[in-house]
Formats: C-alpha cells, structure tokens, sequence
C-alpha cells in the first residue's frame, strides 16, 4: 500500500507535465508542421479548416471557446489574422502569438487581394503563402521550434529532435522538386488565385495570375490572359478549390488546353508538394 502511494506521488506531477501545449495556426499546412515538430506534446488545430477559403473566414463559436484556452497562436499573415487575432487576444491574454514569418524575406502580394470584407486591404501587402517553399518552412520550423521549447522547455529537446527529422524531410522535398523541375520548359504556369510566389521562386519559375485584386478578370483582361497564354505555350489551366474556375475554363477552352486542381491548403503537406510539382513539370513538357 505504501509502496503503491509512493508510485501515485511519483506519477501525479508527470501527469500535469503530459498536459498538451493547446496550438492554434491559420492553415492546415502550418498545423502538419506543428505537429511533426510537438508530436504527442501538442494539440493543433486550423482556425480555417480543408477547404473553406481564408479569404472569408471568421472564427465559429465553438472555435472561439477553444482559442479562449489555447497556450499559442501561430500566426502567418493571412489576411483573417488582423481582423481577429487582436479580439482573440482580448479573449485570452495568456496566449503565446508567435510569427511563423519571423526571418523570412516576405514577397509582395502579386495583384492579389485577399479581397475579404473583415479584412482592410493594407493586409495583403505581402504574399502570406509562405509554405509552398519548404526552404522557408525550414526557418518557419526553427522559429516554432523555439516557441515551444519556450512554452514547454521539459520536452524541449524532443522538440529539436523532431525539427532535426523535419528539416532532413524537407530537404529532401526540395530535392526532389528542385529535379522535376529543373528543365521544364515554359517556365510559367497559369494560376487563378497567385498562391505559388515563394514556390515559384525557389525553383525558377513564374505563376501568371488569373485572378485580378481579389476579382475574376473582365472581358479584356480575359483577352489579354488568352494571349499570353498562347505566346507563353501554356497547355494547363490551374484552379484551387476554394475560388471560381469560369476564367480558368474559358482560357482553357480558347487555348484547348484543360484544367488541373491544385490545392496550396492541402494538410498532407509533402504528397501534395510533389503532386503540384508534377503537374505542373507535366503540363509543360
Ligand atoms: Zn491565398
């Protein structure tokens, strides 16, 4: 008996110690990293979920409960976050915001708008997509990294252990698609919504945007994308699944090309790198 109360005093601070770091993010994304890095130390969530557009999000009620108890908000830039995280603050003043931005040399928006009626346009300055380049996740990852080893610093070196993993995976995303698309010709591809900047950087190319200031393109600027379209010997049209895919149909029609879902939101971050990164070596061969 003495023995087993012995034990039971051994194991109660451990228990409160294996309470998860409470993490909340803007992306799914950003939440596969989270999770690599804090494994079973953390619970993550997305404040937008697969599928629902950024660019009109607010906080559910269920969600605003959540973020009321969260330790973190790992914050990227995504247009939702100025309108929302200074009330989800007032909410929970012990909460940890941490800037996944932090170190990275930020791009400006591409005649992109975020266009989003909670959120001014200021807010879409800089390209928030900072993921599709796992170069930059690799500092986005020592970044969070540093902010749980913060939190929970018991379980600090798990957390650099992790981030040693991940960066080994990273690197050899990059790899990979640095090979599938090192001698694609065009170099550019067609998107509607601009979300591969930082992609399309890492690895020489250029993403021609559809979408105009938040806007599908008028009659005359749909004209101009045909052209350009032609000149630039695009064969494949890419949509996202969170916008309109009119525009992106009509040029496709008019070049007899087709169009090709890619999704920069995807939670299954590395399979889906590498599938965009086919299709799109793909469409130019
Ligand atoms: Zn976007």
């Amino acid at each position: 008996m003495k023995k087993l109360l012995y034990l039971l005093l051994w194991f109660i601070p451990l228990a409160v110690n294996a309470e998860p770091l409470r993490v909340f993010v803007s992306v799914a994304p950003q939440q596969t990293i989270v999770e690599r890095l804090g494994g079973a130390q953390v619970v993550v969530e997305p404040l937008v979920k697969a599928g629902l557009s950024p660019h009109t999000y607010e906080p559910t009620p269920s969600q605003m409960a959540r973020l009321a108890r969260a330790d973190s908000y790992i914050k990227i830039g995504m247009p939702f976050e100025a309108a929302w995280l200074p009330r989800i603050q007032a909410a929970n003043s012990h909460m940890n915001v941490v800037d996944a931005r932090d170190g990275i040399a930020l791009q400006p928006a591409l005649a992109h708008d975020h266009e989003d009626a909670a959120a001014p346009h200021e807010h879409a300055e800089f390209d928030p997509h900072i993921w599709t380049s796992p170069l930059l996740v690799k500092q986005m990852a020592v970044t969070i990294t540093n902010a749980l080893a913060n939190l929970d610093s018991a379980h600090a070196a798990d957390y650099r252990a992790n981030l040693a993993i991940l960066i080994n995976d990273l690197d050899a995303l990059d790899r990979d698609l640095r090979t599938e698309l090192a001698n694609i010709t065009p170099r550019q591809f067609m998107v509607f919504h601009p979300a591969w900047g930082y992609f399309a950087a890492a690895y020489g190319l250029e993403q021609i945007p559809i979408e105009l200031n938040g806007k599908e393109p008028s009659a005359q600027q749909l004209a101009a994308l045909i052209d350009q379209a032609r000149r630039e010997k695009v064969r494949v049209i890419f949509v996202q699944p969170q916008f309109p895919r009119k525009a992106a149909a009509q040029i496709a029609a008019a070049i007899d090309g087709t169009v090709e879902v890619i999704d920069p939101l995807a939670a299954d971050y590395f399979a889906n790198l590498r599938r965009v990164a086919r299709l799109i070596a793909e469409a130019a061969r």
